[in-house]
């Protein structure tokens, strides 16, 4: 006999986007359950994994508005106080700074882990809550009245409706895909592989982002380990050449990186362990269907060059969590289309801008045609050079573009 539960809102996906909306929704006067499929301290947990990630200012302030971004702040975070770009070979680069936004930081970053952990703890505070994990989802079935989930937890069959599922499984969503959800694909036949490192001198807090003609390099500033800056980096290579690089030991594969990323920091020192991720651009066609709202990497996946993916679910979060509660509070249906389609309208333009800017920055640098070069580095340069280009460009890197939402602008929900 399956246990019965009953809530306003189920999240499948207690990764960085699901974990982030079930902790903007607490306290929202709505039950809410977060199914996932492993434990979020895990070692195998994919979400909060051995990466890194480059939270934009915006993103900053969501976390704020949430309550979470002092315990996320102590825990370890760096900021990015500069972002240089450059084209490997060319003469065009271009420097973004806090200075010149007149903020503390364009960003900050923070190990994947870390987050997983502060997570963790605020699931354990959220009375309103629960938190099915580990637990997986066999299948679900929505209609008009209701969405109803089984699951499986502990040996426990488990039967749950809700008036709204979320969707925040992933790229490889199991709730999109049981809904036969179309998707737009296009695969980069390209590979990032992330490492630490360290080098003889400071990152000083500069992001580099490093385009070359095999795929573009970032690197991120991160906190010190035993009294050396260290550095997230994000190394894309054409899928043909990964097992090479994987292949190759800590000397070769620092002096590898030193010829595609120069001096700037001196020597490479120290290397960590390698792990490798195909890339593709993916987006959903439908992000809503009654009682059915499909959020972050289950919506759109991106290239990690500009560092927009979980910046661009966060604003997902911010988005629906608004809608969903201003609903609540008029006593709708959450699950209903008009509800969900205040959100779609409002993720719309956001989310197309992302990901043509993150696609036409891979797609541009990604190639050594001449011409293209020359444009390329014309660009870059006009952007070092005009304030109104770099201004605009900056603001969508820091996550301000577009209509804010509550959270984003410090106002409680
Ligand atoms: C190399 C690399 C670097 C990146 N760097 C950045 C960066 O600097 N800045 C940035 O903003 N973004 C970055 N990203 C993107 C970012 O990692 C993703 O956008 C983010 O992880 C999406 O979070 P999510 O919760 O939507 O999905 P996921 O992180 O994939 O989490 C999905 C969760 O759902 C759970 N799940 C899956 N299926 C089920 C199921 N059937 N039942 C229950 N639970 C399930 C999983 O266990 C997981 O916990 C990077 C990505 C890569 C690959």
């Amino acid at each position: 006999m399956a246990k019965q539960l009953e809530y306003d809102l189920v999240i499948v996906g207690g990764g960085l986007v699901g974990a982030s909306l079930a902790t903007a929704l607490s306290g929202q006067g709505l039950r809410i359950a977060v199914l996932e499929a492993f434990a979020l301290r895990a070692d195998n947990q994919p979400s909060y994994d051995d990466r890194s990630i480059a939270l934009s200012w915006g993103s900053s302030r969501i976390l704020n508005t949430m309550g979470i971004w002092s315990q996320i702040d102590q825990a370890g975070v760096s900021a990015i106080e500069t972002i240089h770009v450059s084209d490997r070979g060319h003469i065009g680069s271009a420097r973004m700074s806090a200075h010149n936004e007149g903020v503390e930081a364009l960003g900050y970053v923070v190990e994947n882990r870390v987050m997983g952990r502060v997570f963790a703890q605020s699931f354990e505070q959220m009375d309103d809550v629960d938190l099915l994990c580990p637990a997986q989802v066999q299948s679900v079935d929505i209609s008009d009245k209701r969405a109803r989930l089984l699951a499986m937890m502990d040996n426990e069959s488990l039967d749950i409706t809700a008036a709204l599922v979320v969707a925040a499984d992933g790229g490889q969503s199991f709730i999109r895909q049981r809904e036969g959800i179309d998707t737009f694909e296009a695969n980069y036949g390209q590979t990032a592989i992330i490492a630490n490192i360290s080098a003889e001198q400071t990152h000083d807090h500069v992001a580099y982002e490093r385009f070359t003609n095999t795929g573009p390099l970032a690197l991120l500033p991160m906190t010190k380990d035993g009294g050396h800056d260290r550095c997230s980096l994000v190394w894309t290579a054409d899928n043909a050449e990964v097992d090479t690089i994987m292949g190759w030991d800590d000397e070769t594969f620092m002096n590898k990186l030193q010829q595609r990323f120069g001096y700037r920091m001196g020597r490479i020192t120290q290397a960590g362990k390698r792990n490798a991720y195909p890339l593709k651009l993916m987006q959903v066609r439908e992000a809503i269907r009654p009682r059915l709202a499909i959020i972050g990497n289950a919506a759109h996946m991106l290239h990690p060059v500009a560092g927009q993916g979980f910046n661009l679910g966060l604003r997902d979060v911010a988005a629906l969590a608004q809608v969903v509660v201003d609903g609540h509070r008029r006593g709708e249906d959450i699950g209903q289309m008009m509800v969900l389609q205040e959100y779609r309208q409002w993720r719309r333009n956001d989310t197309a801008r992302t990901l043509l800017f993150t696609d036409g920055l891979v797609r541009s640098f990604s190639t050594d045609f001449k011409p293209m070069a020359l444009v390329r580095n014309l660009g870059l340069l006009a952007l070092d050079t005009l304030p109104f280009l770099k201004k605009t460009l900056t603001r969508q890197a820091m996550g301000l573009a577009g209509k804010q939402t509550r959270l984003a602008r410090g106002l409680p929900l």
